[in-house]
Formats: structure tokens, sequence, C-alpha cells
């Protein structure tokens, strides 16, 4: 009698753990995971996400590249580097989860499933690039108003009492937004690394190419 093996229905990219590797900060160092699950075990948003990044990391290794790069577990991470630290084997899980999320974004994975997110990063970068500071209430109200006016107001009303909370307890600052000084210097720094950041990308492509 002939065995046959069971049909999958799942893709797998058995590439993807060598392309992770070579383009993912810190992706080099994946395999030196022995999946103990002390990241997963340590992360504070572990229950806001698909997987955890042991499992994350076991699936890369599997070559499930559709679902690594569309799992919410690179977009729920707050890089609060607990489970980078407590690591046994220095993976740099943070960095690889940011990086994995900002090669999604490349990739035409992320955009719509993160719309919210991506909405937000870009009022905090807004704030950040032209005050180099971040001012909440700028923040708060172009993200609100980024999905249109009636979301906007709706939101805005939803947590007014929050608002006016902070507000009294001097949490929120009221009147001009503050600048740091010598914002010409801050714009320099951007500007350069918008120009590593393009010339590294620009070198990926030519990898993934060759
Ligand atoms: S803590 Fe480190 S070695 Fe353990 S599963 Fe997470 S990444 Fe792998």
């Amino acid at each position: 009698m002939t065995a046959h093996l069971p049909e999958t229905k799942r893709k797998y990219d058995l590439t993807f753990a060598r392309w992770v590797s070579r383009n993912v900060h810190g992706g080099d160092k994946l395999n030196m995971c022995m999946q103990c699950g002390v990241c997963s075990g340590s992360c504070p948003l572990g229950e806001q996400m698909d997987y955890g990044p042991r499992r994350l990391f076991m699936m890369i290794r599997a070559g499930m590249k559709d679902e690594v790069m569309k799992s919410d577990t690179i977009w729920n991470c707050v890089a609060c580097y607990r489970s980078e630290v407590r690591c046994p084997r220095g993976v740099p899980v943070t960095h690889i989860l940011d990086s994995l999320s900002v090669v999604a974004v490349r990739e035409g994975y992320a955009e719509a499933k993160n719309a919210e997110t991506t909405r937000f990063a870009k009022a905090f970068w807004w704030s950040a690039k032209k005050f180099g500071l971040t001012d909440e209430r700028l923040v708060t109200a172009l993200y609100y108003f980024s999905g249109g006016i009636g979301e906007g107001i709706r939101k805005g009303m939803a947590n007014q009492k929050i608002a006016l909370r902070m507000i009294g307890k001097k949490r929120m600052h009221v009147g001009m937004p503050r600048k740091i000084k010598r914002r010409g210097e801050l714009k320099k720094i951007l500007a350069k690394a918008v120009e590593i950041e393009n010339r590294n990308d620009a070198a990926a492509g030519e990898e993934v190419k060759s």
C-alpha cells in the first residue's frame, strides 16, 4: 500500500527565514531562539496579539510568510523591551518586531488592516517633525479627524472627560504648542535618517532581486 502525504492548503515559503535573516534588523539572531517562551510570557500586550513573539518566530522558521506579515503582533508591540532584556539567548525581540512592521508596510501587507495605526503614526510624526515634541492635543485632534469630521467629533465627545481631567491634573498642556530650540538641527537629523533609510531600502530591494 502506498502512503500519501496529507494534502496541505497552507502556503509555505521556505526561503522566508533566510530572507528575514538578511532583511530584518536583528533577523540574523533569530536562529538563536530556543523557543523557551520567556518573551511571550513577559509581554504585557500578549493577550492583544494574534501570536506571541515565540510563536511568531517559529512561524518565520516554518515559512508562514503571509500569516507573519498579516499578524497584528508586529503592530501591537509597544516596545517596552521586557522580552528583549529577558531573552536568555539575546534575541533582539523588539527590534525584530519593529523592523517586520516596516517591511510589512513596504511589501503592501499592512496598509488596510492597520489604517488606524497608520493614521496615528502620521499625526505623531507631524507633531514631532514640526515642534520637535509631541503635542498631545494636536496629535489627538489630527488622529481623530483623519477619519472624517463625524469620526473626529464622535471620538472627541467620547473622550472629553478624560481630556478635562488631564488638564485639571496638569497632565495636558494648555496654550500655544511647546517647541524645542534649534529645530533646524532636528530637520537636518531627520533628513539624514530619510537618506539612510532610502539607501537601506534600495540595498534590500537589490538583494531580494538577486
Ligand atoms: S525569550 Fe528568546 S529564546 Fe525564548 S522564545 Fe523568546 S526569543 Fe526565543
